[in-house]
């Protein structure tokens, strides 16, 4: 389909982003990637009056850097540049590994780490590592800049707490140390979207689980964390059968999403499935 008439601009500066956000951000749609918000458009999901083109925001918002104890990147960084990053394969190697398995080689040349978390699919399997590694956003506006955990920045499904005259310019999180970390999912075999994924940080000492992150992607509307779950697995040994033992039944209860790739039931089950495998793959590293 094509998608609804649209004015188009592309302003030069972050402060001219702002200024057009705070004066039309009700109506206005930002492009990024335009992996998400394309296809929307032209499914008539989405019939934004104004598209503002940030692509002459990349060269300063596309960046992974380390300052103190904390990991930096640019709203604008694409999955590719996420997956061939030196320093997040040293510090965070949950995320080249998971950015790895996105779409196919166009949609992580051209997919934005912003645009990702903005968009709040379900199924997009970043939101649910950032929440794993308590990341947190960074919104800029013509009022200010504000921070917000990831924890609480997704609101439903597509919904997050993005104000429209807010950009998001960073996501930020505390490197995880000598933790390890894994991502693994179910992929929808077309779009390689999540059916199910699980995003694991754990700490080990001595043969146990000293402390664990478990988020889970394609589950419910928004990406979910089990305290039950992750305390239950501080202690545990770090072997198969004891994982999967405390693994079991993680998302019972829980309002998951039913859809053609997988009913209510079946993404309660591979969320046991996957958590397990997560946490596993993260201990053999
Ligand atoms: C064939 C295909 C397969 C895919 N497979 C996967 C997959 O396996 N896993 C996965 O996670 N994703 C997948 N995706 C989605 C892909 O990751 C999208 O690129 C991503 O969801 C959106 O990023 P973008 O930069 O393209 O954003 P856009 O499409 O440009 O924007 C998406 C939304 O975010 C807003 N936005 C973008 N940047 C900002 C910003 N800095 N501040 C405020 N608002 C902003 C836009 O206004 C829009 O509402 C797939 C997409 C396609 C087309």
């Amino acid at each position: 389909m094509i998608p609804s008439a649209f004015d188009y601009s592309t302003p030069a500066s972050l402060d001219e982003v702002l200024q057009l956000l705070a004066e039309e951000g009700e109506n206005s749609k930002v492009l990024a990637g335009g992996h998400s918000l394309i296809p929307a458009m032209r499914l008539r999901l989405a019939q934004p009056e104004k598209i503002i083109d940030i692509k002459a925001l990349r060269p300063q918002l596309s960046y992974i850097k380390e300052e103190g104890d904390l990991i930096k990147i640019g709203a604008m960084t694409t999955y590719y540049q996420i997956e061939t990053s030196d320093l997040l394969k040293e510090k965070a190697p949950i995320l080249p590994e998971a950015a790895s398995v996105i779409g196919d080689v166009q949609v992580r040349n051209w997919g934005t780490v912003g645009g990702s978390l903005v968009h709040a699919d379900p199924s997009s399997d970043l939101p649910s590592v950032m929440l794993a590694l308590d990341a947190e956003v960074v919104l800029k506006s013509t009022k200010g800049e504000r921070v917000e955990p990831v924890s609480s920045f997704f609101a439903g499904i597509l919904q997050t707490t993005i104000e429209p005259d807010e950009l998001l310019v960073e996501i930020r999180f505390k490197a995880p140390g000598g933790k390890k970390s894994s991502y693994k999912k179910l992929p929808n075999k077309a779009s390689h979207y999540s059916v199910v994924g699980a995003a694991a940080v754990v700490g080990v000492a001595d043969g146990k689980i000293t402390d664990a992150a478990v988020a889970f992607s394609g589950l419910a509307e928004i990406p979910m964390r089990f305290d039950a779950l992750e305390q239950k697995l501080v202690g545990v040994a770090t072997d198969e059968a004891s994982i999967a033992e405390a693994c079991k039944g993680c998302a019972s209860g829980v309002d998951a999403l039913e859809d053609l790739h997988g009913s209510q039931d079946y993404r309660r089950a591979m969320a046991d499935v996957f958590a397990k495998r997560a946490i596993l793959a993260a201990l053999s590293k």
